[in-house]
């Protein structure tokens, strides 16, 4: 790819670099705050979607075009660069001609390769920062392929937001950081600028700030972060978005570590293993539940709780699979027996419910 270094001039390029903003423009009122509010914090590059891709009809699908003028108004307030997601010709029209210093193509167009063509041709010969938002799903080389229709159309300042991946169990994260994607977009790309987007993985507040820390210890290059005035009154993303303030106060505290330190590879060692204590604990929930239905089968038929044969069968074939992976099958058997305890456990409290 070929791509230029600096994506907007006069931003620093100390990491991290920030760009901060209400998931969704709601009011002129509230984006007028908000981007004061986060402009007197030293932010420089405010966000706000005004076309919103929601999963299910019928919630605030954005305020539309009437917010291009507001994102005017606070350019012009405040002097800072602004930027809305586009995911049509259409939105990458109105937003050329309402000034946008930045474009975002949000994950759920990334995934789809007809998008992002439609939004490559239409940025055919203009000259604009995009950042581009991982595909909803872990899929690396969609993510590039994505990039590089841009590319090809010229564009040359272009930027990766990792935003995590969707999955269908519940588990801590609102979509899975699966850091060893990024860090092998890096690899593959070492010139291409990566952001993190706490907000989008995380889907509440307490995960910003550990979030953020983790991306700059990977040595990413900026964050994008949903801030709202009134956080908790917002139309979109209540959960995640957090005050300017509370920005300020988590950008303070993050720790940044100089780049190519000797303890970097560690750092992604240690965020793979993380990854997988998280699949670890996500599988073993998933687990329970399907133990508490075969509870409520077992009740319902007027069955025991212990089926012996079943239990031995389960130690037999684990064991000799583990061996098969290098692992001792005494090690798997002390596992299995925590684990066939509180599945136990579990259904004994659905048994006496
Ligand atoms: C957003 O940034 O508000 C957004 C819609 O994000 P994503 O495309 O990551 O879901
Ligand atoms: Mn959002």
């Amino acid at each position: 790819m070929e791509l230029e270094s600096i994506l907007l001039p006069g931003i620093e390029t100390k990491r991290p670099v920030v760009i901060a903003g209400p998931c969704s423009a709601e009011t002129e009122e509230q984006v007028m705050e908000t981007a004061m509010q986060l402009s007197k914090k030293g932010i420089k590059i405010f966000r706000a979607g005004i076309w919103k891709p929601r999963t299910k009809p019928g919630g605030f699908e954005g305020i539309g075009e009437t917010g291009l003028q507001w994102l005017q108004e606070v350019k012009k307030e405040t002097g800072m660069y602004v930027t809305t997601e586009v995911a049509t010709s259409k939105h990458v029209e109105s937003a050329l001609k309402a000034g946008m210093d930045l474009l975002w193509i949000g994950a759920r167009t990334c995934a789809n390769p007809f998008a992002m063509q439609e939004i490559a041709d239409a940025l055919q010969g203009v000259d604009i920062p995009v950042l581009v938002k991982n595909p909803v799903n872990p899929d690396l080389e969609l993510w590039i392929g994505g990039m590089e229709r841009l590319n090809n159309a010229g564009i040359k300042r272009l930027a990766a937001i990792h935003r995590g991946f969707s999955s269908y169990d519940k588990k801590i994260y609102r979509n899975l950081p699966q850091w060893h994607i990024p860090i092998e977009l890096r690899r593959r790309i070492p010139e291409l600028p990566i952001l993190c987007d706490p907000s989008h993985i995380g889907g509440k507040r307490e995960l910003i700030a550990p979030l953020c820390q983790q991306a700059m210890d990977l040595g990413f290059d900026g964050l994008i972060v949903e801030s709202h005035c009134n956080p908790d009154k917002a139309w979109s993303d209540a959960s995640q978005q957090i005050t300017p303030d509370v920005l300020a106060y988590i950008l303070n505290l993050l720790v940044i570590r100089k780049e190519k330190q000797t303890t970097e590879n560690l750092n992604e060692l240690r965020s793979q293993i993380d990854e997988c204590d998280n699949s670890l604990i996500d599988i073993l929930a998933k687990r329970m539940r399907i133990s508490r239905e075969i509870g409520t089968f077992k009740k319902e038929h007027g069955m025991t709780i212990l089926q012996t044969g079943r239990y031995n069968e389960i130690l037999e074939k684990r064991g000799a699979q583990a061996e098969l992976c290098g692992m001792s099958a005494e090690f798997i058997k002390i596992i299995f027996e925590a684990i066939h305890e509180e599945s136990v456990r579990q259904q004994m409290e659905i048994i006496n419910k």
